[in-house]
């Protein structure tokens, strides 16, 4: 039995994790993957969420750890799984303003339901409706859900409750250790019939029984008729291409900055040289408009620790947090100056928090100039990422098979 509760945020643990699960990542995964069994039994899944959300571990090396050990046709059901996590954050890389309509409706939503019953008994997880009530325990006691009870969680939220589903996302976003703004706001949107127009996804009680293992019934409870929502017509995505490598040769005068969603940069190409210091960014220089539980926050935390101790090891540098005040780009970017340091590269983080941070210190000249790079993985595949997931799919695969995700490849 595994417990997936706990989970120790360094990347030897994920690395641990993955070694683990590679032997059932073939037929058993197939097989089983679709199952809640509950939180004390998750060996039919990978559990890796939270260490491939800030890049503990990279896709790249689980997909060539999958493929050494699996054949391409055990590993396509996993892999597929995958290429979901890649499909989100690629199309909305394309269209961020998808995740900003969704920021700002957030405001509204909160302000016309805060304190209304069918609200406060879903956050507080007392709707009657036992599924829903144990995965809403389950999500703020681990920070974890298996994919099918985020379906059925989302899909009750909005079906059957009736609430907006930008408070469902919210309320993830908040408690989910692999708390993602694409896999999260562009789930509840798939859930909700606004991503493929018209195709919604609708928790039946007679699937929830089979898929949870006749854990829960709630057959003849939920609105099993519902219509899709509708939305605004998203606009095709535009997608701003970012070099894998600094565009110059930039010796050993610049420093890295490492924000939590990639807390492994010294496996891509950062520089020619070592960098002369390391920017940290914790949680800290967030501005306060993402709400995040204390277990989300001690994850990020742990993993920037880990982060800090395998840079010092892989650089030799120094090491400095981000300096926390009213303007932070002129902070560091004094701070910088002063030292003799004039480039500043970093992996461009996913649309969300630490992309506005990011935003934010880059838009004023401060002396520093900015170097943006993008994951090979991400350059390669973001760009298929156009229209629907199985188009995506259709391509993204046969050329991730075609080069066994290998990390020199898709570092
Ligand atoms: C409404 C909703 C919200 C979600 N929010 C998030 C989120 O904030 N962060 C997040 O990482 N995933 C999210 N997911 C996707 C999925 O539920 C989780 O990635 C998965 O349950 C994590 O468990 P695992 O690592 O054991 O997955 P496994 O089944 O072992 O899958 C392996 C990996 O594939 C990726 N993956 C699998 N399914 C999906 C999917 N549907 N979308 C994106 N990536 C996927 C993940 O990186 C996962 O770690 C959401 C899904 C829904 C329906």
């Amino acid at each position: 039995m595994t417990d997936a509760t706990t989970k120790i945020p360094s990347r030897s643990e994920g690395l641990k994790l993955l070694a683990e699960f590679v032997p059932r990542s073939g037929k058993a995964y197939r097989d089983l993957a679709e199952y809640d069994f509950g939180p004390q039994r998750r060996d039919n899944v990978s559990g890796l969420s939270a260490y491939l959300r800030c890049r503990l571990l990279s896709e790249s090396e689980v997909a060539e750890a999958v493929l050494a050990q699996q054949s391409p046709a055990d590993a396509e059901t996993f892999l597929k799984e995958l290429l979901w996590r890649t499909y989100w954050r690629g199309w909305l890389e394309g269209r961020p303003q998808v995740h900003l309509l969704y920021r700002r409706t957030l405001p509204d939503d909160a302000r016309r339901f805060m304190g209304t019953n069918a609200y406060s008994a879903a956050l507080e997880g007392r709707t009657g409706l036992t599924a829903f009530d144990a995965w809403n325990r389950e999500l703020i006691e681990t920070g974890y859900l298996h994919n099918m009870a985020r379906k059925a969680y989302a899909s009750i939220w909005i079906f059957t409750l009736r609430l907006p589903w930008t408070l469902g996302a919210a309320h993830f976003q908040q408690h989910l250790i692999d708390g993602d703004p694409a896999s999260n706001t562009l789930g509840w949107r798939w859930v909700a019939g606004l991503h493929n127009p018209g195709k919604h996804f609708l928790a039946k009680g007679e699937t929830i029984a089979k898929f949870s293992d006749g854990r829960f019934d709630l057959k003849g409870r939920l609105n099993e008729s519902a219509l899709a929502l509708t939305g605004p017509v998203v606009p095709p995505a535009q997608l701003l291409a970012l070099p894998q490598a600094p565009s110059e040769l930039l010796g050993d005068r610049y420093a890295l900055l490492v924000t939590p969603d990639d807390l492994s940069p010294e496996l891509a190409r950062t520089g020619a040289d070592r960098p002369q210091r390391i920017v940290l960014c914790g949680m800290e220089a967030l501005n306060g408009t993402y709400a995040f539980s204390q277990k989300v926050r001690d994850f990020v935390a742990g993993g920037l620790e880990d982060a800090r101790e395998r840079l010092a090891r892989a650089y030799g540098c120094p090491i400095i947090d981000l300096p926390l005040g009213e303007n932070l780009g002129a902070l560091l970017g004094q701070r910088l100056t002063e030292e003799g340091i004039p480039h500043l590269v970093y992996m461009q983080p996913g649309v969300g928090p630490w992309q506005e941070l990011l935003s934010t210190l880059t838009a004023k000249d401060v002396g520093l100039r900015y170097f943006p790079l993008r994951r090979a993985w991400d350059a390669r595949f973001f760009p298929l990422a156009q229209k629907t997931y199985v188009q995506f799919q259709k391509a993204a695969l046969p050329l991730l098979l075609k080069t066994r995700g290998r990390s020199e490849k898709f570092s």
